[in-house]
């Protein structure tokens, strides 16, 4: 065993830089003594270029790495993104009932000596109007009037609401490939690697690239998207699929440009239904990025393209959308000896919810923190895969949560979602205890997940799932409190509505200086 002096990451795409900033910040990469960061990536093979939703974790990611706010918003060409709406989930358009709910990044209010508001909304104590996140948030109002979640004068990555961001992707590997160089200390090599050398024992001895050579390390990160070239290539550590729940793995994808230079920016991602798959929608500061996830058990390329320019209309005149392939599942030992995969190379959900970006937030940081400095990696591999495994598992349940609870029937899609041989036992479980009681924390492991139940509450109430809580009516006694908070949400938003800026505004306020 050597002690581990050097990391090499392949692969430059978000995951690569992300990964490669985040180590070279917690493993001292700059200092004297730290552990030296180096990554390597191919002038020649693009990133895969979309990913430009995230999860709230970024904001503390990109803290971490120390990372400037207003120049990450200017030079990513970032917005801020406060939660999605879903449009057409719970039934098709047309259809008589609500056509759309947020699922909002601030938890429901929940002030000192007040009662938690979901059982009241779920006894109908709120006013009749307001749906579950509407009820208990002030989020749904603030970005229906498109307002931003901060002020100018709030700090750096502070905000009075809960929010992540929009970005290009292929910019925001540009902003961390610059700071990971000069403000980080990590070295980074253009080059392609033509081969992958093994040792004896099975584990990685070096990468030949062809501009420079053999590049060894201590370890190695395959951050080289669905290539996998390290872990699954070389290595061949297997597949775990996950077709068979979460049935999208195709994409079509299409950078939009604005009618107009001031067009308001939504400070949520779109997330519409269609007939096969749904289509995002990310406001970005110059344009929009804007894609069609479909299953091609269920539709077919040329159709899913129709539906997406149908989606855009004018908009789409003139552009070409560009074809991505994927399939939902993770590498069965993402760790292997001295490698580790991080990205679309260790693992994929689906676009929805934003899952991969905050995959690869949460690898760095297990990397960082359980890091094998003596170069044992046989018991960190063991952890790290079995957290990792853990947390794919509850994403493919969460993610399944949003396509089972609807009640569209319209099309095959929508039929086979609610199939029950593609629901996994441990959702249907959940659901079960759900009907008599709604989410509750111990119903988590909180280091497992990646969703909190507040996120499980507003895509279940959000898509019109029923909790009876009829027979514990009496229990629930502080009526009037609730009906006092109801009211205040309302009123806090009110002000919010005078307080907070317009989303645009904002942005190009925070981006003037760069
Ligand atoms: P890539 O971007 O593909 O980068 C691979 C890197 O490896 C490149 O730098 C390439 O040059 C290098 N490389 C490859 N082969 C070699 C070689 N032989 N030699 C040297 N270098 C090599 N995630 C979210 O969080 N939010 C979203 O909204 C979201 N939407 C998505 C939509 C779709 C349709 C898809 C497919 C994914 C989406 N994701 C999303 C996931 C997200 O795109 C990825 O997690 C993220 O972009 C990371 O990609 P990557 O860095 O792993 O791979």
């Amino acid at each position: 065993m050597a002690i581990v002096r050097k990391v090499l990451v392949v692969g430059g795409g978000t995951a690569g830089w992300l990964t490669a900033t985040y180590l070279a910040r917690a493993l001292g990469a700059a200092k004297p003594g730290g552990v030296a960061v180096e990554l390597v990536e191919s002038p020649d093979i693009s990133i895969v270029g979309v990913g430009e939703g995230t999860f709230p974790s970024i904001r503390g990611t990109l803290s971490t790495i120390g990372l400037d706010e207003n120049k990450f918003i200017a030079r990513a060409n970032a917005t801020f993104k406060q939660g999605i709406r879903f449009e057409h989930w719970a039934r098709p358009p047309g259809a008589p009932g609500r056509d759309h709910y947020l699922h909002p990044f601030s938890a429901p209010s929940q002030r000192p000596g007040a009662p938690e508001l979901l059982p009241y909304w779920l006894l109908g104590y709120a006013p009749k109007e307001l749906a579950f996140a509407e009820a208990v948030t002030m989020q749904k109002r603030v970005t229906d009037a498109g307002r931003a979640p901060k002020r100018l004068s709030d700090g750096p990555w502070q905000a009075p609401l809960n929010h992540a961001y929009h970005f290009d992707a292929a910019r925001f590997a540009d902003v961390l490939s610059e700071h990971g160089q000069q403000d980080l200390g990590v070295v980074r090599r253009a080059a392609t690697i033509e081969r992958v050398e093994l040792d004896q024992a099975g584990a990685i001895a070096c990468v030949h690239t062809r501009e420079q050579g053999a590049l060894s390390a201590d370890l190695y990160v395959d951050c080289t998207g669905f290539r996998s070239l390290l872990c699954g290539q070389a290595l061949g550590v297997g597949w775990r699929s996950a077709k068979d729940v979460l049935f999208n793995d195709r994409a079509w994808a299409m950078q939009v440009p604005y009618e107009r230079k001031d067009t308001p920016i939504p400070s949520f991602t779109i997330a519409r239904a269609h007939e096969a798959g749904w289509t995002w929608d990310i406001g970005l500061h110059e344009r929009r990025g804007v894609g069609y996830v479909f299953s091609s058990r269920h539709t077919d390329e040329t159709r899913a393209e129709q539906v997406l320019r149908g989606y855009l209309g004018k908009a789409a005149d003139g552009l070409t959308a560009k074809l991505i392939k994927f399939e939902a599942g993770h590498r069965t030992a993402p760790w292997h000896k001295n490698c580790v995969a991080v990205g679309l190379a260790g693992g994929f959900v689906e676009p929805l919810e934003s899952t991969g970006i905050a995959l690869i937030e949460i690898a760095a940081y297990l990397i960082a923190h359980l890091f094998p400095a003596d170069g044992d990696m046989t018991p960190v591999s063991k952890t790290f895969n079995a957290m990792m495994a853990a947390r794919y598992e509850r994403i493919f349940d969460f993610i399944k949560l949003h396509y089972c609870l609807s009640q569209r029937r319209d099309t095959p899609f929508w039929i086979d979602n609610v199939d029950a041989a593609s629901i996994p036992q441990t959702l249907q479980d959940k659901l079960a205890m759900w009907r008599c009681r709604p989410p509750h924390r111990l119903d988590f492991i909180s280091d497992l997940e990646m969703f909190l139940p507040a996120s499980w509450q507003y895509v279940l109430y959000g898509m019109e799932f029923r909790t009876d809580l009829s027979a514990l009516r009496d229990v629930y006694d502080q009526v009037e409190s609730a009906r006092r908070e109801f009211a205040a949400v309302q009123h806090v938003a009110g002000l919010a509505l005078d307080d907070l800026p317009a989303h645009r505004a904002l942005v190009e306020a925070m981006a003037r200086d760069y």
